[in-house]
C-alpha cells in the first residue's frame, strides 16, 4: 500500500513498492499494490504500508490527513509492516518542523521527534544495521539523504543502525524501529539498494522468513554505491 505518492514520493521513493512486488514475484508470491490518495480512506487491511519523502509543506498536509484518518495508527497497532522514508519517517513521530521551522504534530506512531539540524544533510548515507528487531537486515544499508531534520528517539523506538557515512538522525544513529514500523532517511530507493530490507517487510507480511535471493544487478549497484563513499 503506497500512501499519498503525490505528496510523499521524492527521489524515486515510489520505486520501493515496485521492488516489493518484484521480490515477492521472485518467490512466486503475488503482491497487490494499491495507492491511496489524500482524502481517500487509508485501507485498514494491508500487510505493508510504504511512505516516501516529501517537501515540507506536503509533509505537513500528509501528516494532517493521516492523523485525521487514523487507519495507519490502527495498522501499526495490529502489527502491519510500515516503511517510512525521510519526510514519511519524520511525520510518523510526535512532532516535526514545518517549512517555517515551527513544530507541528505528527501521527504519533513512532516515539521520535524531529527538529532542525545545524546544516542540511545532503549526500550518500551508509549505516551499519544493529537492530535485533530487524533480524533479516545484516548488510550495510546504503542510501541517499537530503533533509534538514534531526531526529531524536524516545524509549519506545530504537535506531535501525549506526551511521558510518552521512548524517542520518544527526547523533550517530540512523533511522528508527518500533514493532514492525521502520523509519529511515535513506532514499535510493531504499529497497532497490537494500533488498534485505524489502525481504524483511515481505517476511513479516507472509509470516515466515523468506530465503535470500541474490540478483547480480543489485550486487553491482550496491558495490558501486558503497565504493563512492
Ligand atoms: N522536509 C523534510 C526535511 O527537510 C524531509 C525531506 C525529505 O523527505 N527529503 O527534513
Amino acid at each position: 500500500m503506497s500512501i499519498y505518492p503525490a505528496l510523499l514520493g521524492t527521489y524515486g521513493d515510489g520505486g520501493n513498492v515496485l521492488v516489493l512486488r518484484h521480490r515477492a514475484r521472485l518467490r512466486g508470491l503475488h503482491l497487490r499494490v494499491t495507492e491511496v490518495n489524500p482524502g481517500d480512506p487509508v485501507p485498514r487491511t494491508a500487510d505493508i504500508y510504504v511512505l516516501g519523502g516529501g517537501e515540507d509543506t506536503a509533509q505537513v498536509a500528509a501528516a494532517d490527513y493521516l492523523r485525521t484518518d487514523g487507519a495507519l495508527s490502527a495498522a501499526a497497532d495490529r502489527g502491519a509492516a510500515i516503511l517510512a522514508i525521510c519526510a514519511g519517517y519524520q511525520l510518523l513521530g510526535e512532532r516535526f518542523p514545518d517549512a517555517q521551522g515551527n513544530p507541528v504534530p505528527g501521527v504519533g506512531i513512532l516515539d521520535i521527534s524531529t527538529d532542525r539540524l545545524p546544516r542540511r544533510a545532503v549526500g550518500e548515507i551508509v549505516c551499519r544495521p544493529d537492530n535485533p528487531a530487524v533480524p533479516g537486515v545484516t548488510d550495510l544499508i546504503t542510501g541517499y539523504e537530503n533533509h534538514a531534520g534531526a531526529t531524536h528517539l524516545g524509549p519506545a523506538a530504537a535506531p535501525l543502525g549506526r551511521t558510518l557515512h552521512g548524517v542520518g538522525n544527526g547523533d550517530g544513529a540512523e533511522g528508527a524501529v518500533q514493532g514492525r514500523v521502520i523509519g529511515t532517511y535513506a532514499h535510493g530507493p531504499a529497497l532497490a539498494r537494500n533488498p534485505q530490507l524489502a525481504d524483511q517487510l515481505l517476511s513479516w507480511a507472509v509470516g515466515r522468513v523468506l530465503e535470500p535471493i541474490d540478483e547480480p544487478e543489485v550486487t553491482a549497484l550496491r558495490k558501486e554505491r558503497l565504493t563512492t563513499v
